[in-house]
């Protein structure tokens, strides 16, 4: 909807704006159940040189996306800045797609280590874009985007493609990588398209992998509410013993309904509440008291991103079985040089490469 208001002020503007977004929140009785409805406001100011009535709309559309980006519902005004920031979505959207097509993604794999042995147990792919121009991209960079422009469905499906069938390789080496699982990210937005438990079986089962040797991660910020779509994959994915992570574990607090349903096989304690965990006693007691929770549960855990084996020490210490970080090694090119003191090739073959016994 787009509404003029005619010779009004700024206040007054806003006021009006203000008001509809008020009404439009007010409960609606339906069916015997009470909805919510919400509305994102954008306002654009015109100013006595504004000519055009699509300019306006344009921009006051720019500001309704930059309302909505920021929460359910509430008003913005329209700033130049918005329309250089959507523009820049919208070219770098474009390049994303393009790099699908082209072929510049890639996996990095990063070990996760059983703290008990010191041994690898499973690796974490993590996804890489090899830009033309800026080089070597990692998925904190562009991932958000891709879930904005609707992007990571396709992306998710190759980094689940390609790792399984990395792994499918890596197993046919046979020793101590016969055993060996995969951890696969996967954004919310994948979880809940229809067929997505289906699709993700299929892939597995065609790599004649078994489907416990592949653990899917969800973030725990990104599980809040319990959406019966994500619910049922879930389901779906347990009862063919796939394994189901919570990642970012202890930096949201929706998850533990997943958790009591047995729904999930693992927990990944945050990086932020591992770090400096040897040395800062509140940093220990928040960690001791997530990882009690995950233990009550009957759910092992993975501490994310130890550094120092002071850390590693600690974490076994508390009840946490598996470690991955820095520690061990960073995410690495599967195709790493073989026989490279460092290389994951290494770790894979024999279980311990150079990983450092605590
Ligand atoms: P995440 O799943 O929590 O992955 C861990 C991130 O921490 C990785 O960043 C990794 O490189 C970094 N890291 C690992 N160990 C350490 C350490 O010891 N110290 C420090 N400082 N950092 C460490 P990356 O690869 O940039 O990934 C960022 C996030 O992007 C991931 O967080 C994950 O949520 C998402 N992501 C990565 N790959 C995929 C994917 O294939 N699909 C989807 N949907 N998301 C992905
Ligand atoms: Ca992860
Ligand atoms: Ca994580």
């Amino acid at each position: 909807f787009a509404l003029v208001v005619d010779g009004a002020s700024v206040t007054e503007g806003l006021a009006v704006a203000d008001r509809v977004v008020a009404e439009i929140n007010a409960p609606v009785e339906a069916g015997g159940q009470t909805c919510w409805v919400t509305a994102s406001v954008g306002v654009r100011l015109s100013k006595a040189d504004d000519t055009s009535a699509d300019v306006l709309l344009r921009d006051a559309d720019t500001a309704m996306y930059g309302a909505k980006s920021v929460g359910r519902s509430g008003v913005r005004i329209y700033e130049a800045t918005m329309r250089s920031k959507a523009l820049l979505q919208i070219r770098q959207g474009d390049e994303l797609r393009g790099a699908l097509a082209r072929g510049e993604f890639l996996l990095h794999y990063q070990p996760i280590i059983d703290l008990a042995t010191s041994r690898l147990t499973a690796v974490e792919a993590l996804l890489r874009w090899r830009h033309p121009t800026r080089g070597l991209v990692s998925a904190g960079r562009f991932v958000p985007l891709a879930e904005d422009i609707g992007l990571i469905v396709a992306l998710d499906r190759w980094v689940l493609a390609s790792a399984v069938s990395q792994l499918r390789e890596w197993k046919d080496t046979g020793g101590h990588a016969a055993a060996l699982r995969v951890h696969v990210n996967c954004s919310p937005i994948t979880f809940r398209t229809p067929g997505f438990a289906a699709g993700v079986l299929e892939v597995v089962s065609g790599c004649d992998v078994p489907a416990d040797d592949v653990v899917l991660e969800i973030t725990e910020r990104q599980m809040i509410g319990e959406d019966p779509q994500t619910l049922q994959a879930l389901q779906s994915l347990r009862s063919a013993g796939m394994g189901v992570a919570i990642d970012d574990f202890g930096t949201g607090c929706a998850s533990l309904g997943y958790v009591r349903q047995d729904l999930v096989t693992l927990v990944k304690l945050d990086r932020t509440l591992v770090t400096r965990i040897d040395t800062d006693e509140r940093q220990r007691g928040i960690a001791a008291a997530l990882l009690s929770v995950a233990q009550a549960f009957g759910v092992d855990a993975v501490g994310e991103g130890v550094e120092t084996c002071g850390e590693a020490r600690v974490l076994q210490a508390l009840g946490c079985s598996y470690g991955q970080g820095f520690l061990w090694g960073e995410p690495l090119d599967a195709a790493a040089a073989p026989g490279a003191d460092r290389s994951f090739r290494t770790l894979a073959r024999d279980g311990s490469g150079s990983s450092p016994r605590l």
